[in-house]
């Protein structure tokens, strides 16, 4: 159920509602949107809800209402006019495109602070790289780790660009945190749920990656265990998912980002260096993906991918990143955004 309280309400209202709803044995999440603000009341479904209707008359409140979908706190109806996501001062689900772009493993200083450099000069607004890799093999190339992460952080507040990584393991939450502006959870945990409840109590936004196989209720049902512990900070990634094909690494599903900025009010970015796994695939895909209504993009880019420990076939070049930013305006422009 959604409390909607009207447009004047009060501090006091709201508190009162949550109050309430607490009493009922429903958790209340305040949803502050720009018009409204909803008290979302999530808990067991087979518990007294419709107790919750009686709150239609208390002070300040319009309307409650069933969320009728499965997911509750990351639907839209509680948030019509969409999430906006700050990360050090850049905003993710606004009218701007927010691209996030490193190398997919941090390697070395040199690589990772040259990955930054291009990225940054290129117009990226945030720098991503992995230090715990998760990886087919165990004797392949794990990632640099925990130093790895302080490369990353370093190359990152060089130049200025937040930066986003990923958490593989809960036990490395705290020192992730502290190192990160945005933490990514890889496909291979999209629906490992004790790392995701962990992440619901951390304050930091978290970048969600849909796992190979996830249908999109699924996707979005993972986002919930996220917000359902509190952080309300969580950017979905579409990845590509198993089919099939094998011509491609994965089969780029752009159905998925109009389908869940219909079901959601989460920003959703898009990741063409995965879901095709080859380079050139990775700027027509980008495109594509900024026509269908993503939020933002998320680019593997390494000074020399011949080179590189993982995933060579799928990272671009420096200039042909810049190549791509440049190509990405007029189709941003084309659908009223900006990049
Ligand atoms: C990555 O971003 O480098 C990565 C491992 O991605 P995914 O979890 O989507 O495979
Ligand atoms: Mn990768």
């Amino acid at each position: 159920m959604i409390v909607v309280m009207k447009a004047h309400a009060t501090e006091d209202d709201i508190r009162t509602v949550v109050r309430m709803v607490e009493e009922l044995d429903y958790r209340a999440h305040v949803i502050r949107g720009i018009e409204r603000t909803v008290v979302a009341c999530v808990g067991d479904e087979r518990g007294e809800f419709h107790q919750l209707q009686h709150l239609e008359s208390v002070s300040g409140v319009e309307r409650v209402m069933p969320v009728l979908r499965s997911f509750k706190l990351a639907s839209r109806e509680v948030r019509p006019e969409g999430s906006r996501i700050k990360v050090n001062g850049v905003e993710v689900g606004g009218p701007r495109l927010t691209v996030i772009a490193g190398p997919c493993a941090v390697e070395s200083a040199e690589q990772v602070e040259g990955a930054a450099e291009a990225v940054k000069r290129a117009g990226a607004h945030m720098l991503r790289g992995g230090a715990f890799k998760p990886r087919t093999s165990p004797y392949s190339f794990q990632g640099m780790e925990d130093e790895g992460l302080k490369l990353l952080e370093h190359a990152g507040r060089k130049v200025g660009l937040p930066i986003v990584t990923e958490i593989m393991d809960p036990h490395d939450i705290d020192l992730v945190v502290e190192h990160s502006d945005v933490l990514q959870v890889g496909a291979r945990n999209a629906q490992n749920f004790s790392l995701l409840r962990r992440l619901g109590k951390v304050r930091k936004p978290v970048l969600l990656k849909r796992g190979m196989s996830t249908r999109l209720e699924e996707f979005v049902m993972a986002a919930e265990y996220i917000l359902s512990e509190g952080n309300p900070d969580v950017i979905l990634c579409e990845r590509g998912i198993r089919t099939f094909e094998t011509a491609t690494r994965n089969t780029l599903d752009l159905n998925a980002v109009p389908l869940l900025k219909e079901w959601t009010h989460l920003p959703v970015v898009v990741d063409p260096s995965h879901g095709t796994g080859i380079w050139s695939l990775v700027m027509p895909m980008a495109l594509a993906a900024v026509a269908a209504g993503a939020d933002g993009l998320l680019i593997e880019v390494h000074p020399t991918p011949e080179k590189a420990l993982s995933d060579g076939p799928q990272q671009l070049k420096p200039r042909r990143f810049a190549e791509l930013m440049t190509a990405l305006k007029p189709v941003a422009a084309a659908i009223g955004r900006s990049l």
